[in-house]
């Protein structure tokens, strides 16, 4: 089983031609509402690909809340660790205009109020082969988690996203750590992405470095693999990464070896990217079955 704790939102996205300077209003072309999170779609990837998962987090009392939660639970997904706070659910405002440049508001609402490990979340981590993190939790409550799992013997995958300095606490008891370059970039102070890895992986464990269209790295020990992506026309690569980490923890958590288990990651984001969408556009295990036959 794999345990995830993180993020739900919901994404409010609004298209326009220009956006607004400060103190102006706009006029908007369209609107949808699209379920998000990193937590909320690695969770989606990781059940798509055909992984036993529960999600732990919280969502407000609201509608929102209630549509990522039918979401999850729709695809399985073991939703009795998610809470319902009192605070709504975490949104993120999202502004694309024409040239496809984008500016966001994120407010992490309930998000915000997960800050304590609870007995749902052990009982959750003590049953689970595999957690799964990201940063867009508080980060006192990730280490928390990573460190209860490690203590277990539960292996930990840690997405550094969005990127902040990490704890050594933290760090030290991450087994697989999944940043894209630029948080590889940004956590280890260089922008090479094989010199960051090798400087990420010093700590102990792998660190797989994702490249967009250029594939994938993993670092372990001394040795460095590279990962081809697969050559396809990408239309939209919102939550590419999400999709791959939930899809390696699948085949980590069902004991594949290293070079399957990131084939079967990579050829899962490559099928993500030829959708539009982020949960939307998340290939099932039959797909990927069929992409890889
Ligand atoms: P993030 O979405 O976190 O920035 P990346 O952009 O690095 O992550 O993408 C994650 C993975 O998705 C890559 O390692 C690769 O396997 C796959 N991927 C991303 N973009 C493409 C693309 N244009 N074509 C094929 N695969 C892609």
């Amino acid at each position: 089983m794999i345990a995830v704790l993180g993020s739900a939102n919901m994404d409010l996205v609004a298209t326009v031609d220009r956006a607004p300077g400060r103190g102006e209003t706009v006029t908007g072309r369209d609107f949808t509402t699209v379920p998000g999170g990193k937590g909320a779609n690695q969770a989606l990837a990781a059940a798509r690909a055909g992984g036993d998962v529960a999600f732990l987090g919280a969502v407000g009392d609201d509608d929102f809340g209630r549509r990522i939660t039918a979401l999850l639970a729709g695809a399985g997904i073991d939703v009795s660790g998610l809470a319902v706070s009192d605070r709504p659910t975490g949104t993120a405002h999202i502004t694309v205009d024409a040239t496809s440049d984008n500016s966001i508001v994120v407010v992490p609402g309930a998000n915000g109020t997960v800050t304590e490990l609870t007995d749902a979340h052990r009982a959750a981590v003590d049953a689970a082969d595999l957690l799964m993190l990201q940063l867009e939790l508080p980060l006192v409550l990730v280490t928390q988690a990573a460190r209860y799992a490690r203590e277990r013997g539960v292996r930990v995958v840690l997405t550094p996203a969005p990127a902040v300095p990490l704890p050594a606490e933290l760090l030290t008891a991450v087994d697989v750590l999944v940043p894209n370059e630029h948080e590889a970039a940004l956590l280890a102070g260089v922008a090479d992405p094989v010199e960051a890895a090798h400087a990420l992986a010093g700590r102990g464990g792998d660190v797989v470095v994702t490249l967009g269209a250029r594939g994938a790295l993993r670092v372990s020990g001394a040795a460095t693999t590279q990962v081809p992506a697969f050559e396809v026309e990408a239309v939209d690569t919102t939550a590419a990464g999400d999709t791959f980490a939930g899809v390696l923890a699948v085949g980590l958590a069902e004991g594949l070896e290293w070079p399957d288990a990131l084939r079967r990651a990579s050829a899962a984001a490559a099928l993500s990217v030829q959708r539009p969408g982020a949960s939307s556009s998340m290939p099932d295990r039959a797909e990927i079955d069929a992409f890889l036959a």
